[in-house]
């Protein structure tokens, strides 16, 4: 017999046990609460701020699907993989299954920053000749980008699955439901995707995609209803077959099949051979603050690491905003880091690349010297930054003409334990190739164009590799937290649209909203700037007296949806960037 306090004695020590594995087993959560915490929503808005979690997309509807998992109790990666899916719908012609991407992941429990690195690859067929007609003469962009042989084989779903298997506390198939319910029930069609399609009315009248976005000739407008039945089919396949869904199977087969009909070589054997890889963070210390973001064959990271301390060497004097001599000092380090970027940047697995010397402070002192305060340096050529890891240069690119910017989507999500995730991911140009693969929904990359056409540099096409990228989504720490995430589409104007928000924020100690919507530039080479709307005239005017020239008209550039993150309250703060429909939405702890 076991008296009444024996009983209670094991039932306390029972209890105790109990509650120890329940500690334990929910090791997501820092602090760990016992029990669960109510969470809601904030109003979805260009702006938001959250003590329990932040969307911020580029599309109202594909940010409701990422705070709804958040809500639900999903953390930030999940979130991120059902707001992938959902982007696939709502701006089918910004990123989808058909492209490729790079994810940022900081993990609070681990403080580790993983990037997985879904880039497309060349397939096995490709050679550095690729887009050389048979005269040796470089194909025109407008038709080398919407062939077959642009396709490169997509990596997104790979890089999915990859984040949900290191990350992933929900089924994929719960996250993948979503988009397959706003496929199905359709979306109605906004500004951004309307000009998108009145603005590629030829690409798609030629292939799946006519009928969907030209229904009898005409595009849709802003209003329209899009069903997208074929794409809802699609994600079933994969809710229901996973990886293999996509890369093996009756998907892959129409897959490669188009790709072949149009001009490429693609086999099923690219796509079952293609692989995600997971990159080494590139670190950067600025100004007290660590700059984490995505190495090579990403681009970004490193040339806007070499633009900020480009800036800090030549000692900006007038740090003020919309003022001739800030925008002349942007544009000269501008010139010299993508020189740089051209001659040296490519597939780090086809070849080795100067990153150590690329941001040695001597070089960077050595490059600084090049800019004049009072006039545009005319002829910039690339730097040798090999002397300063003790090598001798090995294959160098040229500058390549400058063809459209890409199209492609940013976004950037944080939970109530910590967790963040700063993601881009595109198709390339607005809906890739144009390609839709027929019966599936999708469209197809073109972002083998990212490889020089002109071959002999480390960004020549080979087969299996990665076109070089200028995506860059990052995540800055202060003193070992994180405190801002950052990233944008718009090709190569990526690097600047990213430099110029981490300045005006950081250097210059703008409100986050204020520095997204802060009028950028852009200039990649001598003689041109692209403007925004607000770039006052007198300053283009004393400008164009030092040498530059502007384009005729304002354009956008890119779409940073951003985060900073209140290290005092915790509090996350996000902004959408107005150039499109962009919305951020908060969660906020509910007292029970
Ligand atoms: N293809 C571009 C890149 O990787 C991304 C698309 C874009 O936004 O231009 O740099």
């Amino acid at each position: 017999m076991i008296s009444n306090g024996k009983k209670i004695g094991i039932a306390v020590i029972c209890l105790i046990l109990v509650s120890t594995i329940f500690f334990f087993a929910i090791g997501e959560s820092t602090p760990v609460q016992l029990k669960k915490p109510k969470l809601e929503l904030t109003a979805a808005s260009l702006e938001a701020k959250g003590d329990a979690g932040m969307v911020v997309t580029a599309h109202p509807l594909a940010s409701k699907v990422g705070a709804d998992i958040l809500k639900q109790g999903g953390n930030a990666i999940d979130a991120a993989i059902a707001t992938h899916f959902a982007l696939n719908v709502t701006e089918p012609m910004m990123s989808g299954i058909g492209g490729g991407g790079f994810m940022v992941i900081y993990h609070a429990k681990t403080k580790k920053v993983t990037i997985i690195n879904s880039r497309e690859r060349a397939p096995l067929s490709a050679h550095p000749n690729l887009f050389l007609d048979e005269n040796g003469k470089e194909i025109p962009f407008e038709i080398r980008s919407t062939n077959g042989k642009a396709v490169g084989v997509p990596g997104t779903v790979h890089g999915l699955y990859k984040a949900h298997q290191l990350f992933g506390t929900r089924s994929m198939s719960q996250l993948i439901q979503p988009a397959v319910d706003l496929a199905e029930k359709g979306i109605p069609v906004n500004r951004i995707l309307a000009r998108a399609i009145d603005n590629n009315r030829d690409k798609l009248s030629r292939s799946a995609a006519k009928e969907l976005f030209l229904p009898h000739g005409k595009p849709l407008k802003e209003g329209d209803r899009l069903v997208q039945k074929d794409l809802a089919k699609t994600f079933r396949i994969i809710q229901e077959k996973g990886i293999d869904g996509f890369y093996d199977g009756v998907v892959a087969k129409a897959l490669v099949d188009v790709v072949n009909q149009k001009g490429g070589k693609m086999t099923l054997e690219d796509l079952k051979r293609y692989q995600v890889t997971l990159d080494q963070p590139l670190e950067i210390d600025y100004r007290g603050y660590q700059i984490v973001t995505t190495p090579p064959p990403s681009s970004a990271g490193v040339i806007v690491a070499q633009i900020l301390k480009l800036l800090d060497a030549v000692q900006v004097q007038n740090q003020s905003v919309r003022t001739a001599d800030l925008y002349h000092l942007f544009v000269e380090v501008s010139h010299l880091a993508y020189a740089d970027r051209a001659a040296f940047l490519g597939d780090p697995e086809f070849g080795p690349i100067p990153l150590k010397g690329l941001l040695h402070p001597d070089y960077i002192q050595e490059r600084a010297k090049l800019v004049q305060s009072e006039r545009a340096n005319p002829a910039v050529p690339p730097g040798n930054p090999w002397k300063y890891e003790g090598r001798k240069p090995v294959k160098q690119g040229k500058m390549q003409k400058e063809y459209p910017p890409g199209q492609t989507t940013h976004y950037t999500i944080a939970d109530q334990w910590g967790n963040i995730v700063s993601y881009t991911t595109t198709i390339e140009q607005e809906f890739g190739t144009g390609i839709m693969v027929p019966g599936y929904g999708f469209f197809l990359n073109n972002e083998l164009t990212d490889f020089d056409a002109i071959p002999g540099g480390p960004n020549e096409v080979e087969p299996g590799k990665r076109p070089r990228s200028s995506m860059g989504p990052t995540i800055i720490f202060y003193k070992g937290k994180p405190i801002m995430t950052v990233g944008s589409p718009g090709g190569t104007t990526i690097i600047s649209s990213i430099f110029q928000v981490i300045y005006y924020r950081l250097v210059m100690g703008m409100e986050l909203k204020a520095a997204v919507e802060e009028p950028r530039i852009y200039s990649i080479q001598y003689p041109f700037i692209r403007w925004e709307k607000g770039v006052p005239s007198e300053a283009r005017e004393e400008l164009k007296r030092r040498g530059h020239q502007f384009e005729a008209v304002p354009r956008e550039i890119g779409n940073a949806n951003t985060m900073w993150i209140n290290l005092d309250t915790n509090e996350f703060h996000g902004v959408g960037d107005s150039s499109r429909e962009s919305t951020a939405i908060g969660l906020r702890f509910v007292d029970q």
